[in-house]
């Protein structure tokens, strides 16, 4: 790109956000609650925090940044403290879930927007902090709407707190008038045309032709990098993959494709690879989920391939829990997406969709998390900051009535609510720990079974990391045969527990690791999430005790928080849930799978072809009547014709 030559300081200068610099500075100074919108990459998100250290904000506490994304948390911090010349976790810092890289000295702390509330929870006044910056709010994401709520009621507690709330699209209105109709400051554009290109006919798989048009932008295009928009990780490795094979195939005449995924799960040296600029005679193609459409911006974008998806989470009746579901974006995101070829010069935008689904098939803009996914969380968190009348919190867009009730009667099931709705013992236990409900749960009553030592490994390993297991396409038998040696015939969550066990056993050394096919640093995330529990049972005088051998009570506990993810054998194929009588199935990777376990409870659905239950142990139907009485009632003796109780 052309600004590689500049010094960091020069490039500083050169963002949008420079300009407004004394505008913004002085509306902070007037106002306690500003908005800012600007285009995405104008420096919003790493340049209006130095600007407020520089003005002397975080002498007198914090300067809280939040993001939607841990990957944009880690990176942006990265970003800045290299901006301001420090080591990353002291005057520039970040906390994501499980991860604190600040310290004493911290002045700038970026963090998810569900730290923060976990934050207010343990200090409504949020007294660290002078002031909060809510980014990227144009996401809605639940817990930025959470906290416009949240924030608003700390302000009048707090009136010398700033509150800056920033958005990359033009909702600033909508902002304003909910935040006490707040000033505006709008940083100007600097934005290119961006000419679009829409397919013919619907394309009948997006993949195949977003990496032929990648293909064909690199062989006929002129020079400039690609960003291609998929919808997660298995989707971008493959098609990392497939590019690299058809580059390779093209022999060396072809210039070189520097091909770079990114997503969420990847580790961060990895991520940090994507703004490195391409050498020249080479093209880089940066293949990412919708994490670079506005919270991370690449430079020298020119070219973008749009296929239309999205993977996002959404109430899903039928299964009663929330299922990530690949669904057409919004137009605001197609032109958000677009808008990414058009930052360092005029760029293309290559719409894998026809222009009429455009217009007629698409939602004008995303609907808000909080209209489309489960609440039992936040319901759960905002109890327990004592926030009760839920009807009456200060939502910006208010969740469905439905959707409140479903939650309340979920946590009514788990016993974190009374009859009145009120929060018990258990309840404000469970929000204590910064996880599902289920599994805050099933962690709490294993210190009454007598298998918090166990539950606590279990936990760990699903809270830190996707797998630990490593299977890499060459030597696959090899690897399901070292996981097979781990496989304990009650199920995967067991299965989890001997693979911690082991490695504990084995000095937690890497080439033990690399003989069993567990990622190392996965082994090693898990541990500290572990540690980190293991504090909150001590800050709660929470015993922790072994079961030894008797690991029933473990599969005791699971049922206690996974009652409604429960599932018998059906006779002709599969499994059917007992809630909702859906069919679903034993993932292949199970320790489970042909094995003839006729109840068990997972701990989340994945869809592929069909729906395959992930994390499966087999158990007693009567575990969980006990679990949940009021949720089930047994029809015959054995409880094999339970159902779903019906609400009165
Ligand atoms: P906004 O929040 O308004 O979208 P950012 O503050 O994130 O903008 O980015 C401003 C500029 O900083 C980007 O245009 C890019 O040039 C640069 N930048 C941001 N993050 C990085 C990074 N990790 N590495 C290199 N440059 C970056
Ligand atoms: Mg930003």
């Amino acid at each position: 790109g052309k600004r590689t030559n500049m010094s960091m300081e020069e490039q500083r200068k050169s963002l949008p956000a420079y300009k407004m610099r004394k505008q913004f500075l002085d509306a902070v100074n007037d106002y306690n609650l500003l908005i800012v919108v600007g285009d995405t990459g104008s420096g919003k998100t790493t340049q209006l925090t130095q600007y407020l250290a520089e003005a002397g904000y975080g002498n007198r506490g914090m300067i809280g940044c939040t993001q939607p994304r841990r990957v944009a948390a880690m990176s942006v911090a990265a970003r800045v403290s290299d901006e301001v010349g420090c080591r990353l976790g002291e005057e520039v810092g970040y906390t994501i879930r499980f991860e604190d890289k600040t310290n004493d000295s911290t002045r700038i702390k970026y963090m998810t927007d569900g730290i923060m509330q976990r934050e207010i929870l343990l200090d409504p006044e949020l007294s660290k902090y002078s002031v909060i910056m809510l980014d990227e709010a144009h996401e809605r994401t639940i817990a930025t709407d959470v906290l416009f709520g949240l924030l608003k009621k700390t302000l009048k507690r707090r009136p010398d707190m700033k509150i800056i709330v920033t958005s990359a699209t033009l909702d600033a209105e909508k902002f304003s008038s909910y935040f006490n109709e707040c000033p505006i400051l709008t940083i100007p554009g600097r934005t290119y045309p961006v000419e679009i290109m829409y397919s013919r006919e619907p394309e009948s798989d997006y993949l195949d032709s977003a990496l032929t048009t990648v293909m064909q932008i690199h062989l006929t295009e002129p020079p400039g990098d690609i960003l291609l928009f998929l919808t997660g990780k298995e989707e971008i490795d493959t098609s990392c993959e497939i590019l690299f094979e058809r580059m390779k195939a093209l022999g060396p005449s072809v210039p070189e494709l520097i091909i770079l995924p990114i997503y969420g799960a990847l580790p961060s040296e990895i991520a940090s690879r994507i703004f490195e600029p391409s050498p020249s005679g080479s093209r880089k193609v940066v293949i990412a989920t919708n994490i670079a459409e506005t919270s991370l911006t690449i430079d020298g974008i020119y070219f973008v391939v749009d296929p239309g998806f999205v993977k996002q989470t959404a109430y899903d009746a039928k299964l009663g829990m929330d299922r990530l579901q690949v669904t057409p974006v919004s137009q605001a995101q197609a032109k958000q997406r677009a808008g990414r070829a058009g930052r360092t010069g005029p760029g293309k935008c290559f719409r894998l969709y026809t222009e009429s689904a455009f217009q007629n098939e698409m939602l004008p803009t995303t609907i808000p998390e909080i209209q489309r996914q489960n609440l039992a969380n936040t319901i759960l968190m905002l109890k327990a900051m004592g926030i009760n009348d839920l009807l009456g919190f200060d939502f910006m867009d208010p969740p469905p009535t439905n959707t409140m009730l479903t939650a309340l009667e979920e946590l009514y099931a788990l016993g974190a609510l009374d009859d009145e709705g009120l929060l018990t013992r258990l309840g404000r236990r469970m929000a204590d720990f910064p996880m599902e409900p289920a599994l805050a749960k099933s962690l709490i009553i294993s210190i009454d079974l007598g298998c918090s030592d166990e539950m606590l490994s279990i936990v760990a390993m699903i809270s830190a990391v996707q797998s630990v297991f490593h299977r890499p396409k060459e030597k696959q038998q090899q690897a399901d045969q070292k996981k097979s040696r781990f496989h304990d015939p009650a199920g995967d969550h067991l299965t989890l527990l001997n693979v911690y066990n082991g490695w504990r056993g084995a000095g937690r050394s890497d080439p033990w690791c690399f003989e069993n096919f567990i990622q190392p640093r996965n082994m090693r995330r898990a541990e500290d999430v572990r540690k980190q529990l293991v504090q909150i049972l001590d800050r709660h005088r929470l015993r922790i005790v072994s079961c030894g051998r008797d690991t029933t009570r473990v599969r005791q506990a699971l049922c206690a928080g996974f009652f409604r993810n429960s599932a018998r054998k059906d006779p002709q194929e599969g499994y059917k849930t007992l809630v909702e009588g859906t069919p679903v199935y034993m993932h292949p990777s199970s320790a489970l799978f042909g094995k003839a376990a006729e109840h068990v409870i997972y701990h989340s659905l994945v869809e592929t072809t069909r729906e395959y239950m992930h994390n499966v142990t087999a158990i007693e139907p009567k575990w969980l009547v006990e679990a949940a009485p009021t949720f089930f009632k047994v029809a015959g003796s054995d409880g094999a014709g339970m159902s779903k109780r019906k609400k009165a």
